[in-house]
């Protein structure tokens, strides 16, 4: 069934269904509401599963230029005792990697090839989504354009998709009593360094407690000459004074001064965090926000995806990820189902309690859950027998399972959109 697709948002969910659904002969046009795609954001990590689906596309290596494969996920204490090296992607017998990946980077990496792929009239920027209506026969989507004249452009297609993020206003047409997200009432603080490569040079890690955090890891190989790696990190601190429940801004700038002094203390021998906030030449305040799962994504002709339809707290590597494993089932749906309608269903009932049950892991911390589970039993540290390997293996492979990527059922598959 070859259908013409509006999508609505080109972030990494939006551009990454624009590719899937081209490559299998549909007509798609992306509509994003900036008028120039900036390399914005700091790191994300892109799981082996929605790493497969690039794959498929053949982006690989494009991801391998502007990426690092992680090779361990290592949690330690705040006293900086390591107490799980958990390896990653190939390295841990995945059939594909896991990247470690600047969002922005990938965001252009992926305009790129949908410019190079669909056609550059094909992404239309600075064309933000107002509101959409639909008939049996079609949808309309009413954009206004993001420049004096604030014209109105209507479109018309078989299908629109929602990819417009966390405050998205397609959500809220669907849903207009949702109102804010949801504030977690912890604050996230991201930033990237320039710093010599820790442990092995690609290994990620996630120190301290839910309490007070960091997760860090590198975004790219060590400069030839000077060694140093563009190193990407997260603080995560419970809200103080300047709680931030209602707004969500990827790029609010503030200043270090107190991150120094609540991580004065995080200086190992593998790893100086005080040094490393303190290399940062910027940092963004983001706070920790997500929206509670839907009943339904899909309404006729019309579906969410991505961020659009379950924003997480970022925790387990999780939201892009999941956005494009969207991109291949709403694909796949369409390869299968013979109506808009009965496709968009099936999208819906294989993704919506899928993430569903992420967005609520993520609310019990996720497999950060280890962390406390260490700081509250050797508050003053561990010696090596005493780490509880088999409950901390427990809980982490239960997370790879709920969110989709366990080895055994994710190796069984080929670099193909199937579920
Ligand atoms: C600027 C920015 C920086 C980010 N930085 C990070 C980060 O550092 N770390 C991290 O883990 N996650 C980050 N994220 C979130 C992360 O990209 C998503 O969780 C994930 O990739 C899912 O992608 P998505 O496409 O669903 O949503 P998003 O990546 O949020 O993309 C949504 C897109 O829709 C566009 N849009 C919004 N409203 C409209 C509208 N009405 N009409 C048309 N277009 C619209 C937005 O401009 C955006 O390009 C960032 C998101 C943004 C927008």
């Amino acid at each position: 069934m070859k259908k013409s697709f509006t999508i609505a948002g080109g972030g990494i969910g939006g551009l990454v269904t624009a590719l899937c659904l081209h490559k299998n002969g549909h007509e798609v046009r992306v509509y994003e509401s900036v008028n120039e795609l900036k390399p914005l954001g700091v790191g994300i990590n892109l799981l082996p599963h929605a790493v497969r689906i690039l794959d498929y596309l053949g982006l690989v290596p494009e991801l391998e230029k502007i990426g690092i494969k992680t090779s361990n996920l290592v949690y330690a204490n705040r006293l900086g005792q390591i107490f799980l090296s958990d390896p990653r992607g190939t390295f841990a017998g995945y059939k594909w990697p896991q990247f470690s990946i600047h969002r922005g980077l990938l965001q252009q990496m992926l305009y790129r090839q949908c410019v190079a792929t669909l056609g550059s009239d094909k992404i239309i920027l600075g064309h933000h989504l107002e509101s959409f209506s639909q008939t049996e026969d079609a949808i309309t989507a009413v954009f206004t354009q993001n420049n004096d004249t604030k014209k109105r452009v209507k479109v018309d297609s078989d299908v629109l998709i929602g990819a417009d993020g966390i405050h998205s206003v397609s959500r809220a047409q669907c849903y207009p009593e949702e109102g804010k997200v949801i504030f977690s009432g912890n604050i996230l603080y991201r930033g990237t360094s320039l710093m010599p490569p820790f442990l092995n040079g690609s290994t990620m890690t996630m120190i301290g407690s839910n309490q007070q955090k960091m997760v860090i890891y590198p975004i790219g190989l060590p400069h030839p000459t000077t060694g140093l790696q563009h190193i990407n990190w997260v603080a995560n601190l419970k809200a103080e004074a300047h709680e931030n429940g209602g707004i969500q801004d990827w790029n609010k700038e503030v200043e270090k001064t107190f991150l120094l002094e609540k991580y004065k203390a995080w200086r190992y021998d593998w790893l100086d965090v005080y040094e490393m906030i303190n290399r940062a030449a910027s940092l963004y305040e983001f706070p920790m926000s997500d929206r509670n799962p839907l009943q339904k994504w899909s309404f006729g002709r019309f579906s969410l995806l991505g961020d659009a339809a379950h924003p997480m707290y970022p925790i387990g590597s999780n939201g892009a990820s999941q956005a494009i494993l969207d991109a291949a089932s709403l694909t796949e749906a369409f390869r299968r189902e013979t109506t808009v309608e009965q496709a968009l269903q099936v999208y819906e009932e294989n993704r919506l309690p899928a993430t569903s049950k992420i967005v609520i892991q993520n609310r019990k911390k996720g497999p950060d859950a280890i962390l406390d589970l260490m700081e509250n039993r050797f508050p003053t540290g561990f010696s090596t027998e005493e780490i509880p390997h088999s409950e901390i293996d427990a809980t982490m492979s239960n997370y790879k399972k709920t969110a989709g990527f366990d080895i055994q059922t994710l190796n069984q598959k080929t670099a193909s959109l199937e579920e």
